[in-house]
């Protein structure tokens, strides 16, 4: 039998969901198929001289809400088939975070860490003259994920105005260094969402948060973030792990001291004036919140009854598996799903491309408001549907989303 794919579990998931939407079996054939799939490979001169060939990927879901939102992935064992599901989670992601744009994904498969500064400059130079005939501040605008960051983006915006014959157009691509029109809130949108989705959950639990204690998995760029933002509202971060072990402390942990302390070492363990655990202890702490914030499938039908928290944030992308997800709810946990607790990223980046569009640069208190704003309308919004139609956190995300993308589809004459 054919082992399940990503994409594979991507539609069972849209299916699903779309059952509870009552979409319209049109809409549903559409967002089954994606709209362009676009292949290029393209040569690459190498340091030693020799030309190596390299095969990138963009993907566009569906368009119905805007033009194409999604980041670019360069990792070896990259998959056509990963990025289409990865698309279209990110058509529902923008939906449901109120970013008016499609969901798409590109990537090359290569290993940027095996590449020099020059051959990597050139590999993105490269890709985006491959993948020009699917891109622009109006067609499809790329940002950062796994493998690239503001140096890689920065090289693309350059590369892309550079084609069109030096052309001001930053919002042609996000993520980028802030002096050259990235967003004074990038580094830390997806850790403020995290922050946003445990402050929401509180007010609409009726919980203090001051009183909350927090237990996380990972310390990286997700996980740090979120961290301190949390513990500057007031909740006590009681254990906190990263890949080299776990620490825990009843009295607190200050996340600012221990970020110091990861960038001296290089790692959480070891930090001062607190107990070494595993990290299965941190998953299964005593807190009144469990975030994990660092890889996917992280709890599963092994571990998911050992869970205490009473509320679970998904930062990290599908840490809980659906079997999980079903035993965390059988036990009353409740869940703030992926899709809207890690939507800063996204929700940033289309915040960027504004500000590119008009020449007008916004302070990071001016980006976080507005982001804050837009989340407490999608939070707000999925939690009111999950308590009046007795369905998951996920699956109202869902539902909205689908429901939102269908009134594109129908109000454009699609079907
Ligand atoms: P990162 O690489 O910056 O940090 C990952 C952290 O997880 C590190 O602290 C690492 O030590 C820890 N970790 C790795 N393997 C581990 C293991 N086996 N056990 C315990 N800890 C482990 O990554 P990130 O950007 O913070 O992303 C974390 C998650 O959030 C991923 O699932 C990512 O897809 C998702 N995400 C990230 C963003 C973003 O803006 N960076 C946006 C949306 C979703």
């Amino acid at each position: 039998m054919a082992v399940a794919t990503a994409w594979d579990s991507a539609q069972e998931n849209l299916e699903e969901a779309a059952k509870i939407a009552g979409l319209h079996p049109d809409v549903l054939a559409m967002l089954k198929t994606h709209q362009r799939v676009f292949m290029a490979t393209f040569p690459v001169r190498m340091d030693d001289g020799s030309l190596r060939f390299f095969t990138g990927y963009r993907i566009h879901h569906n368009h119905a809400l805007g033009p194409i939102r999604g980041g670019t992935r360069f990792h070896p064992e990259e998959t056509l088939d990963d990025m289409k599901a990865l698309s279209l989670w990110m058509s529902v992601k923008n939906a449901i975070n109120g970013v008016p744009a499609g969901g798409g994904k590109g990537g090359v498969i290569c290993d940027p860490g095996a590449l020099s500064d020059a051959e990597l400059q050139r590999l993105c130079r490269a890709y985006i003259r491959g993948i020009a005939p699917m891109i622009g501040a109006q067609v499809d605008f790329p940002g950062a994920d796994v493998g690239t960051s503001s140096k890689t983006q920065s090289w693309m915006m350059d590369e892309w105005e550079q084609m069109h014959a030096m052309r001001h157009d930053p919002a042609a691509i996000s993520g980028k260094e802030i002096g050259i029109g990235g967003s004074e809130a990038r580094a830390a949108a997806t850790g403020y969402g995290v922050m946003l989705s445990v402050r929401e959950t509180c007010k609409a639990r009726g919980l203090d948060m001051t009183q909350q204690t927090i237990a996380i998995q990972g310390f990286g760029k997700v996980g740090s973030w979120a961290s301190r933002l949390i513990h500057d509202q007031g909740a006590k971060i009681v254990a906190i792990g990263d890949v080299y072990g776990a620490i825990a402390n009843r009295d607190g942990i200050n996340p600012h001291e221990l970020f110091d302390h990861v960038e001296k070492t290089g790692k959480i363990p070891g930090f001062a004036n607190a107990e070494a655990i595993s990290n299965a202890e941190l998953l299964a702490f005593d807190s009144d919140f469990l975030i994990p914030a660092a890889l996917q499938n992280v709890i599963t039908e092994e571990n998911a009854n050992d869970v205490k928290a009473k509320i679970v944030v998904e930062a990290a992308n599908g840490p809980v598996t659906p079997k999980a997800a079903n035993m965390l709810i059988a036990k009353d946990i409740f869940l703030v799903p992926d899709i809207l607790a890690n939507g800063g990223g996204t929700t940033i980046a289309h915040l960027e491309r504004v500000q590119c569009l008009c020449d007008d640069f916004w302070s990071e208190d001016e980006v976080n408001k507005r982001y804050e704003g837009m989340f407490i309308k999608a939070y707000s919004e999925v939690y009111q549907m999950a308590k009046e139609e007795k369905i998951t956190m996920r699956m109202a995300a869902w539902v909205q989303a689908l429901r939102k993308i269908e009134r594109a589809i129908i109000d454009r004459g699609w079907i």
